[in-house]
């Protein structure tokens, strides 16, 4: 795996100078130091192991810096089979979470259930928080995963500073009764 280099903003360039805006730049400081928080229940959080190991090293994303604690989080990454009874569990991690913050659905149990179509298995995450990145596969390679988080850096690198507060995302949150 290569080193992970930081795209120059788009903006004016001149001998010496360069003119962006601030908008950009938060966007690729932001999307190059996400703090993770690990949300693992079963065999897809092995994967994710892999994914940190020396090998993928998930640190050239800047992100080494794991969070257990939902308030030091801003990337809920869920990977393993969600039981109807943690659903609550989930939500109540990501209400935890201060805003600006990012959902990945690790692997096919958290994003559709997976084979397990039981009563007692969530059926996806999505039924309980909003889910900004799927990621397939049973279990997904590390590879996957890795483009999973390349996903969110585009989100967050992109995201308007005002999108939290637009009528669209707070009717997003209403729709989940999240307040
Ligand atoms: S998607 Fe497959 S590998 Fe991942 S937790 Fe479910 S059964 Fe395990």
């Amino acid at each position: 795996m290569g080193i992970k280099t930081v795209e120059i903003p788009e903006g004016y360039f001149g001998e010496g100078y360069q003119l962006t805006s601030f908008e950009k730049i938060l966007g690729i400081a932001k999307s190059n130091s996400i703090w993770p928080l690990p949300f693992a229940t079963s065999c897809c959080g092995i994967e994710f192991m892999a994914t940190m190991g020396t090998n993928y090293d998930l640190a050239r994303f800047g992100m080494e810096r794991l969070s257990f604690s939902p308030r030091q989080a801003d990337l809920l990454m869920v990977m393993g089979t969600i039981a109807k009874k943690m659903g609550p569990i989930l939500k109540q991690v990501y209400t935890q979470m201060a805003e600006p913050k990012w959902v990945i659905a690790v692997g096919a149990c958290a994003s559709s259930g997976g084979i397990f179509d039981t009563y007692s298995v969530l059926q996806g995450i999505d039924k309980v928080i909003p889910v900004d990145v799927y990621v397939p596969g049973c279990p997904p390679r590390p590879e996957q995963i890795i483009d999973g988080v390349m996903r969110i850096q585009d989100l967050v690198k992109n995201e308007p500073s005002r999108r939290r507060n637009s009528p669209e995302y707070q009717h997003l949150l209403e729709k989940y009764q999240i307040g």
